[in-house]
């Protein structure tokens, strides 16, 4: 527990049994529900199910709706407040129509609607967000024919808000609202003064790429009461960025609209509603901290500096409350699904050993490296180690000159791993350990192969540093003796992890378990549900993950049931999206396969079981799959 930090980071669904499995307790309402994670993939192996896999527990993802939106309730309840909270999910956070179909069913009693920010995800959500009391909130750049969708919307009942983010729109919109003869209702996003904190925060300030200064949002309600849309202006929208690690960004941003609010409904504007934007973080790391991965605040002390927050303003302006909405994505689906891949391998860097012993034509330099090795002691180790890096680097100079040779260089290698090792073990249980030092345990540590890509389904780890938890799926009763980093299958030196929840006082490797032979070990990398599910790419035509979707009983608490398998990417289906044809590759190959049987070269039978095992490898993974089922299917 103390190595992997799961409660920290687990919001309460996740946790490590008594046997050392891995436990999802993925329903708040029933605690005693229990479902064990190691179980569940063992499952899909029987079933056939290749790793990696998504696991996406659907309660989770209603557990999540649910809290936030009886926290808002409760908190204006009690605030007595009189506005009311109408919560939005924006569909890019995770686009998945199982996902966005839960989410609107879960929050059909909140009337929770959704936002979407393009074409495509309007499109999605005026179909699905059918609920006639939740709103569609429009965000991101329009064009005629976005703005005809979202009226489309308004003529089927939708209740659409349509929100500006640059003045020009404003014209395109009044022009097709006319030729259409329906009046929108529409939003204003402001371009708060204020920055977020966080990889984010440029979502706010001058500089930011959305939204109306004041200048223009006095200039667009002024052009709106001309053209006889006064009366549409309905909400205030602001969005400072995502996960925002500082509350105080989000208490600043609060006072701001707040008052941005209150002077527009000085200045005539019926504005009725208030939209928070997004922004709410994911403590990824467990850490409470105002790090990127972290955040210092829980959920119910951002809905209370929202609620109390606009309040204050408005009583002491002697205006209504407004109607609360927020977008909140990240912390809605972040815990509900993970990623389970399998080690497939582990790469040291001292495994092969060479012979070290003297030899009567030696230089100089392997000498005095194997005197190091031999002269090595607990008081001497700092001094040594330099020693050792200097002969390193002469001997290179020397091998670069032609004076060693590649078994002297074989040599030198063997001896200079061997003594890291010993100044390592010297290290071990020491109070203070030299800065030049620290870095020998990690250079030491192995890499874990691990079957999956980086970039397809962590692509937030590559591209900005995000920590996501990664944990063992078994075998946590047991001290794990190794710490490793985690490099993927692809052919690109940065498809690795190399930062982790600081642990075992680094955070650059993990704390695993030896692997064993003919035993599967699998890890986890949790909270992958919001973005990372989504926002892959297909580097190396590595495509999606297979998926399988888990409810638990109502009935039966420690049981569950897999209810649907979402096939990941055959390799036929990737090369289709860059535009070949599976038709035309498998001919090609047949072609040259029959020209050589014609030949004689091949012979007849082999040149059928060829042809055929080219054809159905365009149906099988992407992924490794185990050499055992290859050879099988040859
Ligand atoms: N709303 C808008 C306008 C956004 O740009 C975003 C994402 O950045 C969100 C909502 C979702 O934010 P989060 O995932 O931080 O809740």
């Amino acid at each position: 527990e103390k190595l992997y930090g799961v409660s920290r980071w687990s919001k309460g669904y996740f946790s490590i049994g008594s046997k050392g499995d891995l436990l999802a307790t993925p329903d708040h309402h029933q605690p005693n529900l229990t479902l064990n994670i190691q179980e569940i993939v063992e499952e899909m192996t029987e079933t056939g199910i290749k790793f990696p896999a998504v696991i996406r527990f659907h309660d989770i993802l209603r557990s999540q709706v649910e809290m936030l939106n009886t926290t808002f309730r409760r908190v204006i309840a009690d605030a007595e407040y009189t506005g009311q909270y109408f919560g939005v999910f924006p569909i890019k956070v995770n686009q998945m129509r199982e996902v966005v179909e839960e989410i609107v069913n879960a929050g059909e009693k909140f009337n929770y609607g959704l936002e979407a920010g393009s074409k495509p995800e309007l499109m999605a959500a005026l179909a699905y967000n059918t609920n006639k009391d939740s709103l569609t909130i429009l965000n991101g750049y329009k064009d005629e024919e976005y703005f005809r969708l979202a009226l489309l919307g308004q003529q089927i009942g939708r209740n659409i808000i349509i929100v500006i983010e640059k003045f020009n729109e404003l014209k395109t919109l009044v022009q097709i609202a006319k030729e259409m003869g329906v009046t929108p209702v529409i939003g204003l996003r402001s371009k708060l003064m204020v920055k977020g904190k966080g990889k984010w925060k440029n979502s706010s300030g001058e500089r930011a790429k959305f939204g109306l200064s004041y200048v223009e949002m006095l200039h667009a309600v002024d052009y709106l009461k001309q053209e006889g849309f006064a009366s549409s202006i309905q909400l205030l929208h602001f969005h400072i960025g995502s996960q925002l690690t500082d509350i105080r960004s989000i208490k600043d941003a609060i006072q701001e609209a707040s008052m941005v609010y209150m002077n527009l409904v000085k200045y005539g504007v019926p504005l009725q509603y208030i939209d928070v934007g997004g922004g709410l973080a994911v403590d990824y790391d467990g850490s409470q901290s105002t790090n990127n991965s972290s955040c210092n605040y829980s959920t119910e002390e951002y809905i209370l500096d929202i609620v109390y927050g606009i309040k204050q303003t408005c009583d002491l302006n002697d205006i209504p409350h407004p109607n609360i909405v927020s977008e909140s994505g990240r912390a809605i689906t972040a815990h509900h699904s993970c990623v389970v891949a399998k080690v497939i391998g582990e790469i040291k860097p001292n495994t092969t050993q060479y012979d070290t012993s003297v030899a009567a034509d030696e230089h100089i330099l392997i000498t005095n490296m194997r005197e190091i090795t031999q002269e090595l002691t607990s008081e001497n180790y700092q001094e040594m180690y330099n020693d050792l890096v200097s002969i390193k680097e002469q001997t290179v100079s020397a091998f670069n000159l032609g004076v060693l040779s590649l078994k002297d260089m074989a040599k030198m290698e063997t001896l200079y791993w061997q003594t890291l090792e010993q100044i390592n073990q010297h290290l071990i249980g020491e109070e203070f350990v030299p800065e030049q030092l620290m870095k020998i345990p990690s250079l030491l540590s192995s890499q874990y192969l691990v079957n999956f890509s980086v970039f397809q389904s962590t692509i937030d780890s590559w591209a900005i540093k995000q920590v996501l938890p990664i944990v063992p799926i078994n075998r946590l009763s047991e001290k794990p003796t190794k710490i490793a980093s985690l490099v993927d299958i692809t052919c690109d030196s940065d498809g690795k992890i190399d930062h982790f929840i600081e642990a075992n006082g680094s955070s650059n490797t993990l704390p695993l378990h030896e692997l064993k032979d003919g035993e599967d070990y699998h890890i986890g990398i949790f909270l992958t549900g919001a973005y990372q599910d989504v926002m892959g790419d297909m580097h190396n035509l590595f495509g999606r993950l297979n998926e399988v979707h888990i409810y638990s009983y109502d009935d039966d608490p420690k049981d569950y049931y897999i209810e649907e398998v979402v096939k990941g990417s055959a390799m036929g289906d990737v090369l289709s999206t860059m535009q070949y044809s599976s038709e035309i590759l498998a001919n090609n190959i047949k072609k040259e396969i029959d020209k050589r049987v014609s030949k004689g070269q091949i012979k007849p039978r082999v040149g059928v079981q060829l042809t055929d095992f080219y054809e159905n490898c365009l149906s099988s993974y992407t992924y490794l799959t185990d050499d055992k089922e290859r050879r099988n299917r040859w």
